[in-house]
């Protein structure tokens, strides 16, 4: 089993397929879009899978794939059918911009995916368009009722971000009114593409909060599951449920769970930090199964405990979010 010299349990991966996307989220990539890696520099599948089948024997139990846009990458689906099939796996999740999935999303229950996080930030076309600067909210507004129909558990990630759709917050709240989804408000990171340290970052948890109080004053704290990052609520009599992140506060470090790994292959054992050591090379150097594992177990033995110890050790942070998977 995976623990970190703090004594968690490891049994959560982050899995980030690509760090191509097709959208250009303000809080995400700069207008003119980052610098992608060389095709060959991403982790192949196969690769991927050799990862997955070592560590799932090791505890890892839960898989997010994320990205970039998981969706552009060729043969996702095949993929995601195999790595459903690796024994250990009980989770398999996606996090998805919803862009290209609508025609999909009827094949994720039989080949295994559990559930899906769909980005939306807005469910205003105008406002959509000025936050992801493409014009395809209607696909991705497509994609939310394929999830609705095939009963697929679904969570909506709203970033909440000052001058951008703040007047969006009531609105999704009120999807969970009818809708059998959660929808989340994660504080915006610093994580942009751009360098940036988080200085204008004004809508915390709290502001969040208090803002949808003043619409719904009877919102109701519910519990949040282990490990949640979202602090849970709901409003008597709505089907759906509301969550907010403290993303940039980091309010759940203390129970984290989880590890990622980057397009490239590199270990991030903190959402912020600069990562601990590329598994890519590492395979590609012709290391056995024993020596990767190795590689593994050590990198937790020196885990920092919270976000703000990795920060401390790395500022300023200059990625997109689209190359560590959020
Ligand atoms: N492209 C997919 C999508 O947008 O769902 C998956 C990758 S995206 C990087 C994963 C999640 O990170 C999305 O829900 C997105 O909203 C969130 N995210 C991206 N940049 C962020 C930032 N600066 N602060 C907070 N969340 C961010
Ligand atoms: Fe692309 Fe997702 Fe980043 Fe938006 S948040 S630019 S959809 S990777």
């Amino acid at each position: 089993m995976l623990y970190d010299n703090h004594g968690r349990k490891i049994n959560y991966l982050r899995l980030a397929v690509t760090d191509r996307c097709n959208l250009r989220c303000f809080y995400c990539m700069p207008e003119e879009g980052i610098q992608y890696v060389p095709r060959t520099e991403l982790l192949s599948y196969e690769e991927m899978e050799r990862l997955l089948k070592l560590l799932a024997p090791l505890g890892i139990e839960k898989v997010r794939i994320t990205g970039g846009e998981p969706f552009l990458r060729k043969g996702m689906l095949d993929f995601l059918a195999r790595i459903a099939q690796i024994e250990g796996i009980q989770q398999l999740n996606i996090t998805t911009n919803g862009t290209l999935t609508a025609n999909l999303v009827a094949k994720l229950p039989e080949i295994g995916v559990s559930s899906v996080n769909l980005s939306l930030d807005s469910f205003d076309e105008k406002r959509f368009f000025e936050i992801t600067r493409r014009d395809v909210f209607p696909q991705v507004l497509e994609t939310f009722h394929q999830l609705l129909a095939y009963k697929i558990p679904t969570k909506i990630n709203a970033v909440v971000m000052a001058g951008k759709n703040i007047e969006d917050i009531i609105p999704l709240v009120e999807l969970s009114r009818k809708h059998p989804v959660s929808i989340r408000f994660i504080e915006e990171m610093p994580f942009n593409g751009k360098g940036s340290n988080g200085e204008t970052f004004i809508w915390n948890y709290k502001k969040i909060l208090q803002h949808i109080k003043e619409v719904f004053p009877n919102l109701e704290k519910i519990p949040d599951p282990p490990h949640s990052t979202a602090l849970n609520y709901q409003i008597p009599g709505f089907t759906g449920s509301i969550g907010i992140i403290a993303a940039y506060s980091r309010l759940f470090c203390g129970t984290c769970n989880r590890i990622r790994l980057t397009p490239q292959g590199m270990l991030k054992t903190c959402l912020y930090d600069a990562g601990v050591f590329n598994i890519r090379d590492l395979m590609r150097s012709g290391a056995t199964d024993e020596q990767l594992i190795t590689a593994f177990v050590q990198a937790l033995r020196n885990r920092v405990k919270d976000g703000f110890e990795a920060e401390r050790k790395r500022r300023p942070v200059r990625e997109s979010m689209a190359t560590i998977g959020g």
